[in-house]
C-alpha cells in the first residue's frame, strides 16, 4: 500500500482527495490511498509519519505551509527561495520539502502573457503570495504587493487609487477575499480603472467566477481563476512523489 495525504486544519472541502482518489482509479492504482490528515498542531507532524505506515508523499495546506519548514529534514531550492511548502516527499526515512504552487502559477501565467511584460500587482502577502512573486521575478515582470499592513507589503490597500490601477495591466488576487461561501467579497479596488488592457488572477477556485473576475469582466478584462494553477500543482506533487523511486 502506498499512502499520500494532506495536512492542514480544517480539510473538509479537499480539492485534493478527490483529484487523487479520481486519478488513482483511472490511472489503475488500487494500491494507493489518499487520505485527510486535519492537525490541530503541526507538532502532530513527525507522529504523523512514524505511525503511518507506507507513507510516500504528503501536501500541505493552510496554515501550515511556513510552520513545517523548521520539522523537514530537507528542502529544495525553490521551497527554501519561496519560504513555504506544499508537497513533501518522504523516502529513506527523510523528508524533503517541495514547493509546486511555484509550477502552478508559471503553468496558469506563461500562456495569458504573450510574451509581454506588464507591471503587476498581487494583492495579499500570504504564502500563494510569495510563491507568485517568485514566478513573476523570474518572468522579469515587474511587481508590487498590497497589504493591510505597511510592514508586509509595498502598498496598503489605501493607496489603490485609479492612477495604480490604471499603470498596473496584470493584478493578481493572491488573498482568500471571494472564496465561499463568502461570495459576494471583492478586494477593495477602484474597478472603473480597469479596461479591456488589464488581466485580472484570482487564485481562488471556488467560486468558478469571483466577484473580483466578474468586475473586471464587466469593464473588458481578460481574466483566469485558479483551476489551472490548482491542476498544475497537483500534478507536479505526483510527479515529485513518483521521481525515482
Ligand atoms: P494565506 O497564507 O492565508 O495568505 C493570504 C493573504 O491574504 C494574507 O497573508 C493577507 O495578507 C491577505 N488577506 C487575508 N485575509 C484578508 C482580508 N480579509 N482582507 C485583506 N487581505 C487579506 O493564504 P494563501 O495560502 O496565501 O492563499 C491565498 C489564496 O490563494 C486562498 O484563497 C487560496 O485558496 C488560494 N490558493 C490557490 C491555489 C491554487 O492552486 N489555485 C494555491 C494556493 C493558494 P496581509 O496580511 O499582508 O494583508
Amino acid at each position: 500500500m502506498k499512502r499520500f495525504g494532506l495536512i492542514g486544519r480544517s480539510l473538509s472541502h479537499s480539492f485534493s482527495k478527490r483529484y487523487f482518489t479520481e486519478k488513482f482509479k483511472t490511472e489503475g492504482h488500487p494500491d494507493h490511498r489518499y487520505e485527510l490528515h486535519e492537525l490541530t498542531a503541526i507538532t502532530a507532524f513527525p507522529d504523523l509519519v512514524r505511525t503511518t505506515k507506507g507513507l510516500v508523499g504528503l501536501n500541505v495546506t493552510i496554515p501550515y505551509k511556513q510552520e513545517i519548514i523548521p520539522l523537514l529534514d530537507e528542502l529544495d531550492p525553490t521551497a527554501a527561495a519561496v519560504g513555504a511548502v506544499n508537497t513533501i516527499d518522504l523516502r529513506d526515512g527523510r523528508s524533503i520539502g517541495h514547493n509546486t504552487d511555484v509550477e502552478g502559477f508559471r503553468t496558469l501565467i506563461e500562456p495569458l502573457l504573450h510574451g509581454t511584460r506588464p507591471r503587476a500587482l498581487v494583492l495579499g502577502t500570504g504564502g500563494a503570495s510569495r510563491a507568485v512573486g517568485f514566478v513573476l521575478r523570474e518572468l522579469g515582470i515587474k511587481f508590487r504587493t498590497v497589504s493591510r499592513s505597511r510592514d508586509r507589503g509595498d502598498l496598503t490597500w489605501d493607496l489603490m487609487h485609479p492612477a495604480i490601477i490604471k499603470a498596473s495591466t496584470l493584478i493578481i488576487n493572491a488573498t482568500p477575499i471571494g472564496m465561499y461561501p463568502d461570495v459576494e467579497d471583492a478586494p477593495a479596488l477602484p474597478y472603473d480603472a480597469i479596461g479591456s488592457g488589464h488581466t485580472l488572477i484570482d487564485l481562488i477556485y471556488n467560486p468558478e467566477e469571483t466577484r473580483f473576475l466578474a468586475l473586471g469582466k464587466a469593464r473588458g478584462a481578460n481574466t483566469c481563476n485558479g483551476l489551472p494553477m490548482l491542476l498544475a500543482q497537483a500534478e507536479a506533487s505526483w510527479r515529485i512523489w513518483n521521481a525515482d523511486r
